[in-house]
């Protein structure tokens, strides 16, 4: 277990927020007074590849941890919050064909939520980690008044996540799959270059916004574009995957190739944002993943650039805030404790 470096003990009754990764699980306990007991990681191996059993363990373990290190009584929990990366049901059930980190056969429909909630005899509440991490932006951002604000997140990664927000709570539609917001194909005009093929999605979607605003939407469809552009580029030289994954150290030192191809995905984020405009104007935009962590003036070159392409009517430019997800290491296990507080806390 890491060490962390500040601790506290609960004021109140509290809920546990479980994040669970491909490598680790995270852990948070937030009192009902609205206060986080951890300030850093507190992660434990996730042994999701050893299959069920072994990670519901592990996530027992994580939550009995969380708590012996914030001297917090297992009386004073109400509920835990849970999510993982999907594709899982609304419920917890991950997909009937497995997920990239679900791949043994053992996972594919598997439940986990009350498999969690059986090992440990608490209500347990489940959610995926896109939306958790969108959760937590929304409450982060706007504190007391987050109950009555609403909020689109985009956050950028292998694929692009993120979910909808209103008034405090995710929406998750009918079968779950409410802010499947990678999947959402956006008009490419304005966004590719004239003869520029339409970009593919893993999904079987051509032209959504995350065969563009994505790490594997760099590799398959940005990269090979743009690299018949700047045919001596030092990139051509490296094979696809390694050089997506240096285009951002290149786009801090404003490499042309670099700022083209993530010009682009910061377009394509403003044409989904100018849909969300149009469906929910959402009192924020929210903006994270590997961006945030980038330099500062990249940063937001980046953030300004979506916000360019975003097209507003000047009643929405009043009112609505752009602004990046911050904490992102915590962003699951913390969005997944307030998913828990909500559903317990009295109204
Ligand atoms: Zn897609």
């Amino acid at each position: 277990m890491d060490q962390v470096e500040s601790v506290r003990t609960p004021a109140s009754w509290v809920v546990v927020g479980l994040d669970n990764g491909g490598t680790c699980n995270n852990a948070t306990v937030l009192d009902a007074t609205g206060r986080y007991l951890v300030d850093s990681l507190v992660e434990n191996p996730s042994l999701v590849t050893d299959g069920p059993e072994s990670a519901i363990e592990q996530l027992a373990g994580a939550f009995h941890n969380i708590l012996e290190l914030t001297r917090t009584p297992l009386t004073l929990v109400r509920a835990v919050g849970l999510d993982t990366p999907g594709p899982a049901s609304a419920q917890g059930v991950i997909s009937s064909k497995g997920a990239t980190n679900f791949s043994m056969v053992s996972w594919h429909g598997f439940d986990i939520r009350s498999a969690l909630e059986a090992r440990i005899g608490l209500p347990v509440f489940y959610l995926n980690d896109a939306n958790a991490a969108a959760l937590y932006a929304h409450h982060q951002l706007f504190g007391a008044e987050a109950m009555t604000k609403s909020s689109v997140a985009a956050i950028v990664g292998t694929g692009l996540g993120g979910g909808v927000v209103e008034d405090g709570k995710v929406v998750s539609g009918a079968a779950g799959m409410a802010g499947e917001l990678g999947h959402v194909q956006i008009p490419l005009h304005g966004v590719l270059e004239v003869g520029q093929p339409v970009p593919e999605c893993n999904c079987g979607f051509t032209g959504d916004v995350e065969s563009i605003a994505s790490l594997t939407g760099i590799k398959k469809n940005l990269l090979p574009y743009w690299l018949t552009r700047f045919p001596d580029h030092p990139l051509a030289a490296e094979p696809l995957p390694q050089a997506a994954k240096q285009l951002r150290s290149y786009a801090e030192k404003e490499d042309p190739l670099a700022l083209a191809v993530f010009g682009q995905q910061a377009k394509a984020i403003g044409k989904l944002f100018t849909i969300a405009a149009n469906f929910t104007d959402p009192d924020a935009y929210l903006l994270g993943g590997g961006v945030v962590e980038a330099s500062p003036k990249f940063r937001q070159w980046f953030l300004n650039t979506v916000r360019e392409s975003t097209e507003l009517r000047a009643e929405q430019q009043a009112a609505a805030t752009f602004a990046l997800v911050a904490d992102l290491d915590m962003a699951g296990a913390r969005g997944a404790a307030v998913a828990a507080l909500e559903a317990v806390q009295p109204s």
